[in-house]
């Protein structure tokens, strides 16, 4: 396996009293793309949240990129730069047109012109096809359309790995697809990393090298996709899958 990028050992993390991660050990190797499903409540956000530093951990080491996350916040604006994330509420500034929200960070963080920016933002836009959308606000777009601005704002940053959490739960079913599409030629094309929460099965199976299954706060089960659906181990996922298919 090639040199891995993302590496928790035995994390473990509390909300007050909550045990919400327990004991949690992974290892990403480079452009390795991973789906994390689970029950609603066993600690999926956090754990991606953990890898970005928007969430602290407690015990144990989380390492990202050869980083490791510590309260130091050099660190911290280091692992933002590398990792981008994109939320089930896509998390656009609403007073800001499309283009403006691709540009902010490029312009303030990465130290670009404002006519580089630009250029490399209607480039991403027309990725995720929406070019003639650059002059709009946020609200005056449908939610897929939000989503994809939101995830072509991540590119913009150029990001070594992206996570995803739930990117499409809040959509339409309708808008479904042309997220995934998206993401699934994303995938297939740029060869990043990516770790996506999302039941989406259909997408797993086609893009994930590795399907990781969490309950209470743990990693119960991990595979390949195939093997993951359609041969599940533990009693606890074979249960998940049932309510979900
Ligand atoms: P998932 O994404 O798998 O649904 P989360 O990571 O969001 O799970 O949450 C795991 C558990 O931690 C849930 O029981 C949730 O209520 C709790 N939790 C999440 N965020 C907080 C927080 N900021 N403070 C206290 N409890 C939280
Ligand atoms: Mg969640």
């Amino acid at each position: 396996m090639s040199e891995s990028t993302i590496q928790l050992r035995n994390v473990n993390k509390w909300y007050g009293q909550f045990h919400v991660l327990r004991d949690v050990n992974l290892e990403v190797a480079k452009g390795e793309r991973i789906v994390i499903c689970g029950p609603s409540g066993s600690g999926k956000s956090t754990m991606i949240r953990c890898i970005n530093r928007l969430e602290e951990h407690q015990e144990g080491q989380i390492v990202v990129d050869g980083v490791e996350l510590s309260n130091d916040l050099k660190q911290i604006e280091t692992i933002r730069r590398n990792v981008g994330m994109v939320f089930q509420h896509f998390n656009l500034f609403p007073h800001m047109t499309v283009l403006e929200n691709l540009t902010l960070g490029p312009i303030w963080v990465l130290k670009k012109t404002k006519a580089q920016a630009a250029a490399e933002a209607m480039k991403y836009l027309e990725r995720v096809r929406i070019p003639d959308q650059a002059g709009k606000y946020p609200g005056q777009l449908s939610g897929g359309q939000q989503q994809r601005v939101a995830i072509a704002r991540s590119l913009c940053m150029n990001p070594k790995i992206m996570l995803f959490d739930e990117p499409t739960s809040a959509l339409d079913p309708e808008m479904v697809k042309e997220v995934l599409d998206v993401m699934i030629e994303l995938a297939e094309e740029s060869g990043m990393t990516m770790l996506c929460v999302t039941h989406e099965m259909g997408f797993a199976r086609r893009v994930a090298n590795r399907v990781i299954f969490m309950d209470y706060g743990q990693i119960i089960e991990q595979n390949v996709p195939g093997e993951f659906f359609d041969n599940p181990r533990h009693e606890r996922t074979r249960l998940f899958l049932q309510q979900i298919i």
